[in-house]
């Protein structure tokens, strides 16, 4: 089973909502060793987002990421509007009606390389990219066709990811001043990177067109 346009405007706005959620714990988080404005800027940026494809007339299902991205990269300050518009927007430049594992898995491999590309980030270095990494590569490991099976291994890799995030010394971003006090504290972007995998695979276990597959 495949992800339509419909699917993929219902899916993105699962995972705006959330975020959206998730605004306080993403604040507290960069409270910690940032600026605390990740929240903020996460959940106002997925806010637009969710009314923008909306109202998306298309039939190119990998539009609503690209306009998501978009939405992301122009409305959201800080670091995380450019990463994680880049995130969303640098894979989905394909036209097709329908996205299958292998496309997906595809569109987020592009998206980590523009992530690592304008960021400069590598595993390791308390950054989004400790959660997002794995769970791409989780992705492009899989080789089935059920989109909840796939789902739940990037989920799962985000999460390790997210985690290991405690223990590192940041090399990027605000944290970065803190040097070895942001030891114990988990980086909010990665955590915002497990938000949106858990929030894929919670949606793709709750739509129907997918228990057969
Ligand atoms: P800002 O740091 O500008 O206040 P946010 O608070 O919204 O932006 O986002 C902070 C998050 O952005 C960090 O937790 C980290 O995951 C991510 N980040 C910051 N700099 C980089 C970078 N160079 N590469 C990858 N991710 C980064
Ligand atoms: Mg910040």
């Amino acid at each position: 089973m495949k992800l339509n346009v419909n699917d993929c405007r219902q899916m993105v706005c699962f995972i705006a909502d959330k975020v959206i959620e998730n605004k306080s714990l993403l604040t507290e988080m960069d409270s910690a060793i940032g600026d605390g404005d990740h929240g903020i800027g996460m959940s106002g940026g997925m806010a637009k987002v969710k009314s923008q494809i909306d109202q998306l007339d298309t039939d190119n299902a990998y539009q609503i990421f690209k306009i998501s991205g978009n939405v992301m990269l122009m409305s959201m300050g800080g670091a995380s509007g450019i990463l994680f518009g880049s995130m969303f927007m640098a894979g989905a430049k394909g036209a097709a009606k329908e996205l299958g594992t292998v496309d997906l898995a595809e569109m987020f491999a592009a998206g980590l390389a523009a992530v690592k590309t304008r960021g400069k980030a590598s595993v390791g270095d308390k950054t989004m990219v400790d959660a997002l990494e794995p769970a791409v590569t989780a992705m492009k490991d899989y080789s089935g066709a059920s989109m909840p099976e796939m789902m739940k291994n990037a989920r799962d890799a985000a999460y390790k990811g997210m985690e290991s995030t405690k223990s590192m010394v940041a090399k990027f971003g605000r944290a970065k001043t803190l040097m070895e006090r942001a030891v114990g504290h988990q980086d909010a972007g990665a955590t915002s990177v497990w938000i949106i995998f858990s929030a894929m695979y919670e949606w793709a276990c709750g739509n129907s067109k997918f228990h057969s597959s």
